[in-house]
């Protein structure tokens, strides 16, 4: 059953030397390469497939015997795969199979698998540090990065026209793949990225290479990026620069993308379009009223007044509006600003008896009193201590976790002597 396909593939007889086979095989590799020619991709596949056939005394020996069917017929156990699953791919087998996903999945070298449109370069992320001030008034921030760029001198060429020859060890196709003939008709396939061309499929000799470059094709050099923090951006938020990455030969560039991290503040804390603070204003300012100024994140000072007569409770939670973060692409609006109060209460209070009556007469009298069962047992009040031990039974009583012990789910604080 002559099959003559793969032969015609390379454009050579089926009497055709090795020498031929390989010029041929060059001719047509460097014709149907994906950089220069994108849409012959299979066309490259074919012929890269058709010259490890015949190049490999045995395996044509197994071709011009039984044709494909020869290669496709064999094992189905161990590492072993029968070439139809190693080749079907080529020749509109389908399947997948072992190679389909690798040549789909591949996209490090000079060919492109089985992919549409150019290749695409990673992306580069950068974290950029910003102030709460920065995100509230805006900011211009320079990054200085460094990327590779197409050498200018060579073109991205590596060499003078023509310098560039497939490699030798892996048929330009980047990758080396060792086969190996189990038994008549079984294969094992075993592949790696070509050491000698570093996966690139093409090399350059020594002589030849661009001098700016190296034959690297590329340069590196650093650029400024202006980074533009508006006003009400917010933390995570990205900002790309499309096409600023690594330039490659035949590669779109990918993007650049800036990630903003926002620095801790210490008086304002963030939520949404809101900003949070906490104030801690004494015994006397809560019950008598008190005025506070905040330093706000443009520089203003905002005079926050409390007038007497209304008491603040510890905790309390009160708002300005319109004093929070501009609202991203609309700063001119604003969120609000909440001051959540705690009440500082004096430690100890000393006072004269007389002077205490006045404090309870002053603060509206006691409430009645309870009445007393003549049976009461007057018990000492103390102070609770951490190391307290409840005993075996309630584990729980005490949470070792945290710095302070809980009293029936409430937390106890001021504790200490
Ligand atoms: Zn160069
Ligand atoms: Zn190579």
């Amino acid at each position: 059953m002559a099959d003559s396909k793969l032969y015609d593939v390379l454009g050579v007889s089926r009497g055709a030397t090795e020498s031929e086979i390989r010029r041929n095989y060059r001719k047509l590799a460097k014709e149907y390469h994906p950089d220069k020619n994108p849409a012959a991709g299979d066309k490259f596949k074919e012929i890269s497939f058709a010259y490890e056939v015949l190049s490999d005394p045995q395996k044509r020996e197994i071709y011009d015997r039984y044709g494909m069917k020869g290669l496709q017929e064999g094992g189905d156990t161990g590492p072993t795969f029968g070439a139809e699953d190693l080749f079907g791919h080529f020749f509109g087998g389908g399947g997948g199979g072992p190679f389909g996903s690798f040549f789909g999945g591949f996209g490090g070298g000079g060919m492109r698998g089985g992919r549409r449109g150019p290749r695409r370069g990673e992306n580069t992320v950068h974290r950029l540090k910003v102030s709460l001030e920065d995100l509230y008034n805006g900011k211009v921030a320079k990054l200085q990065l460094s990327k590779n760029t197409i050498c200018t001198s060579c073109g991205g060429e590596g060499g003078p026209p023509g310098a560039l020859h497939p490699c030798r060890t892996c048929n330009g196709r980047g990758v080396k793949v060792t086969i190996t003939q189990l038994g008549p008709g079984m294969v094992q396939q075993m592949q790696s990225r070509c050491p000698d061309c570093d996966g690139e499929g093409e090399v350059i000799n020594e002589r030849d290479r661009c001098q700016a470059c190296v034959g690297r094709k590329v340069i590196q050099q650093t650029k400024i990026l202006e980074v533009h923090v508006d006003k009400g951006m917010r933390d995570d938020q990205r900002i790309t620069f499309r096409g600023e990455g690594d330039q490659m030969p035949g590669v779109e560039p990918g993007d650049v993308i800036i990630v903003l991290q926002e620095k801790t503040h210490e008086t304002f804390q963030r939520a949404g379009t809101d900003l949070l603070m906490k104030h801690t204003v004494s015994l006397t300012e809560a019950l008598c009223g008190f005025s506070m100024v905040v330093r706000h994140l443009d520089g203003r000072n905002l005079l926050i007044k409390q007038p007497p007569g209304s008491v603040l409770q510890p905790g309390c939670v009160r708002g300005v509006v319109g004093e929070g973060m501009p609202i991203y692409k609309n700063p001119f609006e604003k969120g609000d600003l909440y001051v959540k109060f705690d009440v500082a209460f004096p430690e100890n209070y000393f006072a004269t008896e007389n002077k205490l009556k006045e404090l309870e007469n002053l603060l509206g009298g006691r409430p009645p009193a309870v009445p007393i069962p003549a049976d009461s047992e007057e018990v000492n009040l103390t102070e609770f201590e951490e190391n307290y031990n409840s005993g075996s039974s309630q584990g729980n009583y005490y949470d070792e976790d945290d710095d302070h012990p809980h009293l029936g789910g409430q937390h106890v604080q001021c504790a200490h002597q």
